[in-house]
């Protein structure tokens, strides 16, 4: 996770403690170099001029410059800048609302979110004892269903019987009122994917919402597609409206950039990290500790 950009970054803010004494200078062109890092790692320009001005508005001044260790300073400076430009504390999910709590899953096809379905339902099932239960709102895709079905039955979860020929608004409801029924704490509902954000998708997933008061609105997205997952997640916000984000892939992102732009350009948490296919893995997601991860 994140090894190039830390890499990077790393080996700049090491010369600089290494110096012992800097000028203004010396500052000004670390900070250019974690510039370029930063729009290497493909984080969105508007963040790193902002976190650029933020690190060197506290850096560059007599305080640090005369103090007996100011390279460490530089380096605790960038570090609170990271922690904030990652969203400063961890935002789990909430479940913070009367039973049956429903958590509606919402992105692209491809971005992970149907095997993210299934660990967030294992992870509320196994550390926080809830009964949950899983529907697959894929009308188009049967497979889809058949996919949840499957990981439902590996990770001890139950999914809602598939009815041919409902719409997704129609499973939504059927969800929700087997949940009251049955006595279950949680229902995850999956919404359908496309390979890119188009309007039927949208309109679905908004009236999913509608008909079912999500009190979590789950975007999972590719940290991979970099930019490209900030975008999806812009969108959806504004159609849809989310409370928080799932980045997926971290375990094979080197780079960073949708995880250091996401919060800043569309205001909403990350909340938890995929970090691996298995059903187990799946962070939280720490802003500080992710800032000491980039660091090293
Ligand atoms: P969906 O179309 O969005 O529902 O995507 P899926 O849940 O079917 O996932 C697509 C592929 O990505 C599957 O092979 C998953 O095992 C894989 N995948 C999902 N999350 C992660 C992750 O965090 N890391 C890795 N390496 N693979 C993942």
């Amino acid at each position: 996770m994140f090894e190039s950009l830390s890499e990077k970054l790393s080996g700049i803010l090491d010369a600089l403690t290494r110096r012992g004494a800097l000028t203004e200078e010396d500052v000004n062109a670390a900070l250019r170099e974690v510039r370029r890092a930063l729009l290497e790692a493909d984080v969105a320009l508007d963040v790193v001029r902002s976190f650029i001005d933020k690190v060197r508005a506290r850096a560059v001044g007599a305080e640090v410059i005369k103090s007996v260790t100011p390279g460490q300073m530089v380096v605790k400076i960038v570090h609170d800048q990271l922690v904030e430009m990652l969203g400063a504390e961890a935002a789990p999910i909430s479940l913070d609302a009367v039973p049956p709590v429903a958590i509606l899953m919402v992105g692209l096809q491809g971005s992970g979110k149907t095997t993210t379905t299934a660990k967030i339902a294992k992870r509320l099932t196994d550390r926080m004892k809830r009964k949950v239960l899983m529907a697959s709102l894929d009308t188009r895709r049967p497979a889809a269903m058949e996919q949840l079905a499957v990981l439902g039955r590996q990770v001890h979860v139950d999914t809602l019987p598939i009815v041919p020929g409902q719409s997704a608004v129609q499973i939504a409801r059927r969800a929700m009122e087997a949940a009251r029924l049955g006595g279950y704490d949680v229902v995850m509902l999956d919404t359908a994917g496309r390979v890119t954000v188009d309007e039927a998708l949208m309109l679905e997933a908004a009236e999913v919402k509608a008909a079912t008061e999500p009190h979590e609105v789950l975007l999972v997205a590719d940290s991979l597609t970099g930019q490209d997952a900030v975008n999806t997640a812009k969108a959806f916000d504004a159609r849809v409206g989310l409370t928080g984000i799932v980045l997926t892939r971290m375990d094979g992102d080197g780079r960073g950039g949708a995880a250091l732009s996401m919060r800043a350009v569309t205001g909403k948490p990350i909340k938890l990290a995929g970090t691996g296919e298995k059903v187990d893995a799946l962070e939280d997601f720490h802003p500080a500790r992710v800032a000491n991860r980039i660091l090293g």
